[in-house]
Formats: C-alpha cells, structure tokens, sequence
C-alpha cells in the first residue's frame, strides 16, 4: 500500500517506521524545513518504551530510565513514591525520560524507503493518508472541519539542562496551591524541568519575553522548598521555552474514507502526566493492528476499527491531563499542604498498583 503521512512528528516518524517494516511504501510530508529537534525532554511511560521496542526501536543507551516516582509538596515533603521499577517487571518495559531529539534521531534512522519531502508544491497520490501534522493539524480541519484547538487555562514553562545535582532515577512533581513543578533526570548528565502557571484563556499563545517570564516565576514560586530555587536557577540557563496548554475535543471519528489522524492531530492535551506522546505511539500501534486484520473493501472500515480502539483510552488521558492539576481557581484549594499529605498515609504498594492500573487503562499494549 502506498501511504502519505503528513508530519514528521513523533507519531507521524513513528507511523512511518512501523509501515515501512511491514513492507509499506511510505511518503513523509514535512512542512518545516528540517525536523524539529528541540522541545526539551520526554518521559515515555511503560507503554510508550513497550510499543517502540515492539517497533524495532532500539532505546538502549539514550536517556534516563526511571525507577521512581515521587509525589511532594510545594515545603519539599515526600508524599508518595510510586515504584516503576515494580510496574517495569509487571509490564516488562521500564519507563525513560529522554531529549525529544534523542527519540526523533533514532525514528529518523527508520529504514531507507521513507522519503521526506519539503513543502514543494508536488502532488502525492496514496491509498491512506495519515494526519500526524500536529495540533493544529490541517488534515483534521479537512477531515472534521473543526478548528483549533482551546486554550486551558495553564502554560508550561520548561527548560532542558545540565543539572546543578543528581536527580538519580526519580521522576519528581512538586504540588502546591501555586501550581506545580517537576525535575527528571533526561540522561547524559541533563535535567529537565518544568514549572506551571496560569496562561488567560483569551490570550493567544504568543512569546513572554524570557526575563519576565522568569520574574514571574520567581514570584510565583518564592516560598517554595529544596529544590525548586535551584531549578529557577537553572531555568535561567536552560534551553527553555513556554508551552500554552491546548486541549483538542477527542472527536467521535478519527479519519474517514482513505485518510486517519494519529497524535495530537487527533488528541492533543496538556503536557501534564505525560501522556501526549504515549498516546500518540499507542495510536501507531493500534493502526497498526487495524491495517493488518482483514476488513471489508471499504476503506472506512480500517478508520473507524482504529477509532473503536483508540477514542476511549486517548479521551481519559486528555480529561487527567486537562484536569488533574490546577494552577489556578478553587481547585488550587485541594492541593494546600495539609490535605496532600494525606496522600502519605496510602501505603506505598498501592500507590504503585493505582499508578499500574491507571497506565493499563490508558494502554491498549500494556
Ligand atoms: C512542554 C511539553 C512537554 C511534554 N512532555 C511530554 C512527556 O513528557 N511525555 C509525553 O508523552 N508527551 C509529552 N508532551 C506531548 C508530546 O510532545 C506530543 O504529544 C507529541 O509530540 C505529539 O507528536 P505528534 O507527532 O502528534 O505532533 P508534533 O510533534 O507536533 O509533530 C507534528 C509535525 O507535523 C508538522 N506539520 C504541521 N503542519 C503540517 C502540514 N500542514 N503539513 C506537513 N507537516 C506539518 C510539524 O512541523 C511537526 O513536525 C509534551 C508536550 C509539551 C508541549
């Protein structure tokens, strides 16, 4: 079959490599100029590392792999660990915080019949389009004719940078009235960080100039214990960039006739938890495994098995990742320190389990 995937994005590179392998030929349309290598880091989640080793991607030697995740409050306290190094022998995969250009280097070594072509004007024809283009996929307004994607309420501020102490193999969220932070270790001596903070919904996402950015933070964040000044510290050196959160609806159907979306195409959400790309390598699998069963000749037929398969997991993960944190209104007030520290009292083994079982149910591989 020949197939057009636009964007050469996570999903859509990842798509690109798993068609190729099953003796697909596959056309990559990038609008940029050259791939997007920066962005910081990302965590893949046991189901994340499951699907691109299933995939013939090699993840040795790149990255952080995980053993931890730790829960603490805004004055430091460790509420919870949960322990993914139990969850990697339950699941038999390990969870991995790496550099985005680290991941999209090693897609990019997919095999040679992957041809990428720039904007050019040329015209592709193919038996299935993939949408991979991103949240503000053109593919999708073609498919569903709906628009752009909602502002949150929330924004990211992130940076990737050598780190200024060891973060070990822990995965760390800070949680307060004033929003939330986290450190992981991204491998090679690197650290990624991340603080949240409110972003006006009626405010297009647009560059804040760096030094306010961080003025503002460090207000935001003055009271906070150990570690966060010396992540604003880093904050300040690193490879940083501000992140609107955006939130498409899941829709009902995710392609039609010869053409399915994949990635934030489909479901883009809020970094928060660290499902987008997960979701999105869970999506290539799940098209995977809907081009390889027989269906009837309409074409439809593959779009709406792979809908059935994906919409309900990628929904649950887009209303936690929309929902679960709160950087700003009432819902600030069940994140004071003295109600999460009633979290200290869930014993660590099911705090564990309840992690375990939530990635299962956002997983259709684990
Ligand atoms: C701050 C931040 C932190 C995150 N951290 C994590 C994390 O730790 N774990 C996790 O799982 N997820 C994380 N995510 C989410 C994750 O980055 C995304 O879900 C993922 O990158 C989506 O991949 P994609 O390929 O679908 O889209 P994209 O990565 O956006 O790729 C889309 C590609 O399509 C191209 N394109 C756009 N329009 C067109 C067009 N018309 N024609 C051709 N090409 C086009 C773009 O140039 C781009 O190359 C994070 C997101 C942010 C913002």
């Amino acid at each position: 079959m020949r197939v057009l995937v636009a964007g050469a994005g996570i999903s859509g590179l990842t798509a690109a490599h798993a068609l190729t392998r099953a003796g697909h030929t596959v056309t990559v349309l990038e609008q940029a100029p050259a791939l997007r290598l920066g962005g910081g880091a990302i965590t893949l989640w046991h189901n994340g590392t499951a699907i691109l080793t299933d995939l013939g991607i090699d993840l040795t030697a790149t990255g952080q792999p995980l053993t931890t995740l730790a829960l603490r409050t805004a004055t430091g306290r460790t509420i919870l660990r949960i322990d993914l190094d139990a969850l990697a022998r339950r699941f038999d995969s390990h969870a991995l915080a790496l550099p985005r250009r680290a991941l999209i280097t090693r897609l990019r070594t997919a095999p040679d019949a992957v041809h990428v072509h720039t904007r050019d004007g040329h015209h592709h024809t193919a038996d299935l389009l993939i949408g991979a283009d991103g949240v503000h996929s053109r593919v999708r307004a073609a498919l569903l004719g709906d628009t752009r994607p909602a502002l949150t309420g929330a924004a990211t501020w992130q940076g990737l940078a050598l780190a200024p102490f060891d973060p070990g193999t822990t995965t760390t969220m800070m949680i307060g009235r004033q929003g939330d932070l986290g450190y992981t270790g991204a491998g090679g001596g690197l650290i990624q960080c991340f603080f949240d903070i409110p972003w006006p919904r009626h405010t297009p996402p647009q560059p804040l100039p760096r030094d306010e950015a961080l003025r503002l933070l460090s207000r935001r964040y003055a009271t906070w214990g150990d570690p966060a000044p010396q992540l604003l510290d880093t904050l300040t050196r690193a490879d940083a960039g501000l992140y609107p959160h955006t939130r498409h609806t899941v829709p009902r159907r995710w392609g039609a006739g010869r053409c399915v979306l994949l990635g934030d195409a489909a479901h883009g959400m809020p970094p928060i938890m660290a499902h987008g790309a997960n979701q999105a390598l869970e999506d290539v699998a799940a098209l995977m495994d809907c081009l390889t069963t027989p269906h009837p000749p309409d074409p439809s037929a593959i779009a709406r098995a792979y809908t059935a398969r994906r919409r309900r997991r990628a929904a649950l993960a887009s209303t936690l990742a929309t929902r679960s944190l709160a950087v700003s209104g009432p819902r600030t007030l069940l994140q004071s320190e003295h109600l999460l520290r009633l979290n200290a009292t869930l014993p660590p083994r099911l705090a564990t389990l309840g992690f375990g079982r939530l990635l299962a149910a956002l997983s259709n591989r684990i």
